[in-house]
C-alpha cells in the first residue's frame, strides 16, 4: 500500500547504505529526496518540511561543519521519526480492542466505507472471541436514515458476520439512537457498533446530527472512516469531524488499491489522532489493525514480518502451522511440506499481496508482469507436486526418467521444468539444513 513511497525510500537508502560514512552533503541530498517522495505521496508540504527538518536536526546536530554518520544511523533516525509522525510506537497494542461494554460510533463521508467497516469490526470481535473459545455479544445497528437501503445493507452484512443486528422502529436518527442504546443495554450487548449517515461533503446539518447522537450514545470510541483514495482533502474532512464530535482515531479504507497512503502518514500531524486500522478489501475479513512502527518499517524497506505472520495465523490452522514448522525444524523438508506451504501462501493471498510485507521488496521493483509470472510459476510448481505419488513427494530421489515423464504429462509441463523444480527444492533443503545447524529458527 506504500508502493511508490517505499520504493523511493528504498532507493534513497540504498544510496547511503553503500557508503562507510555519511557526510553532511549526503544527508542533505538524501533528505531532499525523502521530501520529494513524501510530497508525491500527497502529504501536505508543512508536514513534510517539519519532518525533514527534524530528521536533519538529529542527523546534523547544530554544528555547521561536516558531521559524518553511519548509514544505519540515517535509517534508524528516519524510522524513528516516521513512527513518531504517525503517532508513535504502539507497543503492539491493538487499538481496535476496547473494554467491555463499549459503544463504537463510525462517522465519515458518504461512500467512505462506514457500513462495510462496521461489519469488519464486528467480524473481528467475533473472531477474536471465538479464538479464545468465548462468546461475545456484538451488535450492529444503524442510524442512517438518509439512504433508504442503508439499514438493509448493514443487516445483510450482520448476517454474514453472524453477529446480532437491531433495527429500530423509529423514523429518525435521533429517536433511533435512543432506542438502539436502550435496547443494547437491556440485551447485555458487549460491543455495540453504530453506523451513521454521511453526506457527500461535510455539512453543518450532518455534524449537528452527529453531535446529538454522540450525546445520546456516549460512545467509548468515535472512529472516523476515511477513503484512502481521496488524498489530502481527507485531512480537511478529518479536521472538521474532529472539531465537531471529537475523533479518537481513524480507519482508512480502500488501501487494497494502489494509493499512496499519504493520509495514514499525515493524519496524526493533522488532528493528533492516529490511524488505527486500514481496510484492505470489500470483504468482512479485510481489516488490518495498524501499528505506526510496522508501517515505518514497511516504508523504510525493512518489511513487516509481524503483520504477515498475524495474517498467516488468522487463515492457517494450528495443525497446519505445527506440521510445517516441525519439518523445518527437523531439517527434513519434503515436497509434501513444500506443497503445504504453497497452500498456506495461497490462503493468505496473491504473491503480489504477500510481497508487500517482505523486507526489501520495494527495491526489487517488481512489475505487475513479473508478479504475474511468479504466480504462474507457483501454479506450475503446485501442479507438478500434485502429479507426484505420495512416495515421490517424500523422496525426490525416486524421480527417474520414466517417473518424470509421467509427472510432466500429468502436470502439463516439460521434464526440464521438473528438473529445475527439483534442483531448486534441493537448494531449499540445503538451506533448511544450514539454518538448523546454526540453530537459526528464531526467525520463524
Ligand atoms: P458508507 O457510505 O460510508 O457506509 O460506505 P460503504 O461501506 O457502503 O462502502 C462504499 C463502497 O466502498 C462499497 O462498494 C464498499 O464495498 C467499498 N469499500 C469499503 N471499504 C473498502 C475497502 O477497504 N476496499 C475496497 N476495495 N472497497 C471498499
Ligand atoms: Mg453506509
Amino acid at each position: 500500500m506504500f508502493g511508490t513511497l517505499s520504493e523511493k525510500f528504498g532507493a534513497v537508502l540504498s544510496l547511503v547504505s553503500g557508503k562507510k560514512k555519511i557526510e553532511r552533503a549526503d544527508i542533505e541530498s538524501t533528505l531532499e529526496q525523502v521530501k520529494q517522495a513524501m510530497l508525491q505521496a500527497d502529504i501536505p508540504y508543512d508536514i513534510v518540511k517539519n519532518f525533514t527538518e527534524k530528521v536533519a536536526q538529529q542527523l546534523l546536530g547544530h554544528t555547521r561543519g561536516p558531521k559524518a554518520q553511519l548509514p544505519e544511523q540515517v535509517m534508524v533516525t528516519l524510522y524513528r521519526q516516521l513512527t513518531e509522525l504517525m503517532g508513535g510506537a504502539s507497543g503492539n497494542l491493538d487499538k481496535l480492542l476496547l473494554p467491555i461494554p463499549s459503544t463504537i460510533m463510525l462517522v465519515g463521508l458518504q461512500g467512505s466505507g462506514k457500513t462495510t467497516t462496521a461489519a469488519k469490526l464486528a467480524y473481528r470481535y467475533m473472531q477474536l472471541a471465538a479464538k479464545q473459545n468465548k462468546k461475545r455479544y456484538v451488535m450492529l445497528a444503524s442510524v442512517d436514515y438518509d439512504r433508504p437501503a442503508a439499514i438493509d445493507q448493514l443487516e445483510i452484512l450482520a448476517g454474514q458476520v453472524g453477529c446480532q443486528f437491531y433495527r429500530s422502529q423509529a423514523t429518525d436518527a435521533i429517536s433511533a439512537a435512543k432506542d438502539i442504546v436502550a435496547y443494547a443495554k437491556q440485551a447485555g450487548i458487549e460491543y455495540l457498533i453504530l453506523d451513521t449517515a454521511g453526506r457527500m461533503h461535510v455539512d453543518q446539518e450532518m455534524l449537528g446530527q452527529l453531535k446529538s447522537i454522540t450525546a445520546i450514545a456516549k460512545p467509548r470510541a468515535t472512529w472516523l472512516v476515511i477513503d484512502g483514495m481521496v488524498g489530502q482533502q481527507s485531512l480537511m474532512v478529518a479536521r472538521e469531524f474532529h472539531a465537531a464530535v471529537g475523533i479518537d482515531g481513524a480507519i482508512v479504507t480502500k488501501m487494497d488499491s494502489e494509493v499512496g497512503g499519504g493520509a495514514i502518514i499525515a493524519l496524526y500531524a493533522t488532528i493528533a489522532k492516529p490511524v488505527i486500522a486500514v481496510g484492505q478489501g470489500e470483504k468482512i475479513q479485510d481489516l488490518e489493525p495498524l501499528y505506526a512502527e510496522r508501517i515505518a518499517q514497511r516504508i523504510i524497506g525493512m518489511g513487516d514480518i509481524k503483520t504477515l505472520s498475524e495474517r498467516l495465523e488468522s487463515v492457517v490452522t494450528k495443525a497446519e502451522e505445527d506440521k510445517i514448522s516441525a519439518s523445518f525444524k527437523s531439517g527434513s523438508l519434503t515436497f509434501e511440506d513444500f506443497l503445504a506451504s504453497l497452500e498456506m501462501m495461497k490462503k493468505i493471498g496473491s504473491l503480489g499481496s504477500l510481497l508487500k510485507y517482505l523486507p526489501g521488496a520495494g527495491q526489487l521493483k517488481l512489475t505487475p508482469e513479473m508478479i504475474q509470472q511468479g504466480e504462474q510459476d507457483l501454479r506450475r510448481v503446485r501442479a507438478i507436486i500434485q502429479s507426484m505419488t505420495p512416495k515421490e513427494r517424500k523422496s525426490a530421489k525416486l524421480l527417474d526418467g520414466t517417473r518424470k515423464l509421467r509427472v510432466a504429462k500429468g502436470a502439463g509441463v516439460t521434464v526440464e521444468q521438473i528438473d529445475s523444480l527439483v534442483s531448486r527444492f534441493e537448494q531449499t533443503q540445503q538451506f533448511v539444513k544450514l539454518l538448523k545447524k546454526n540453530n537459526n529458527f528464531a526467525l520463524f
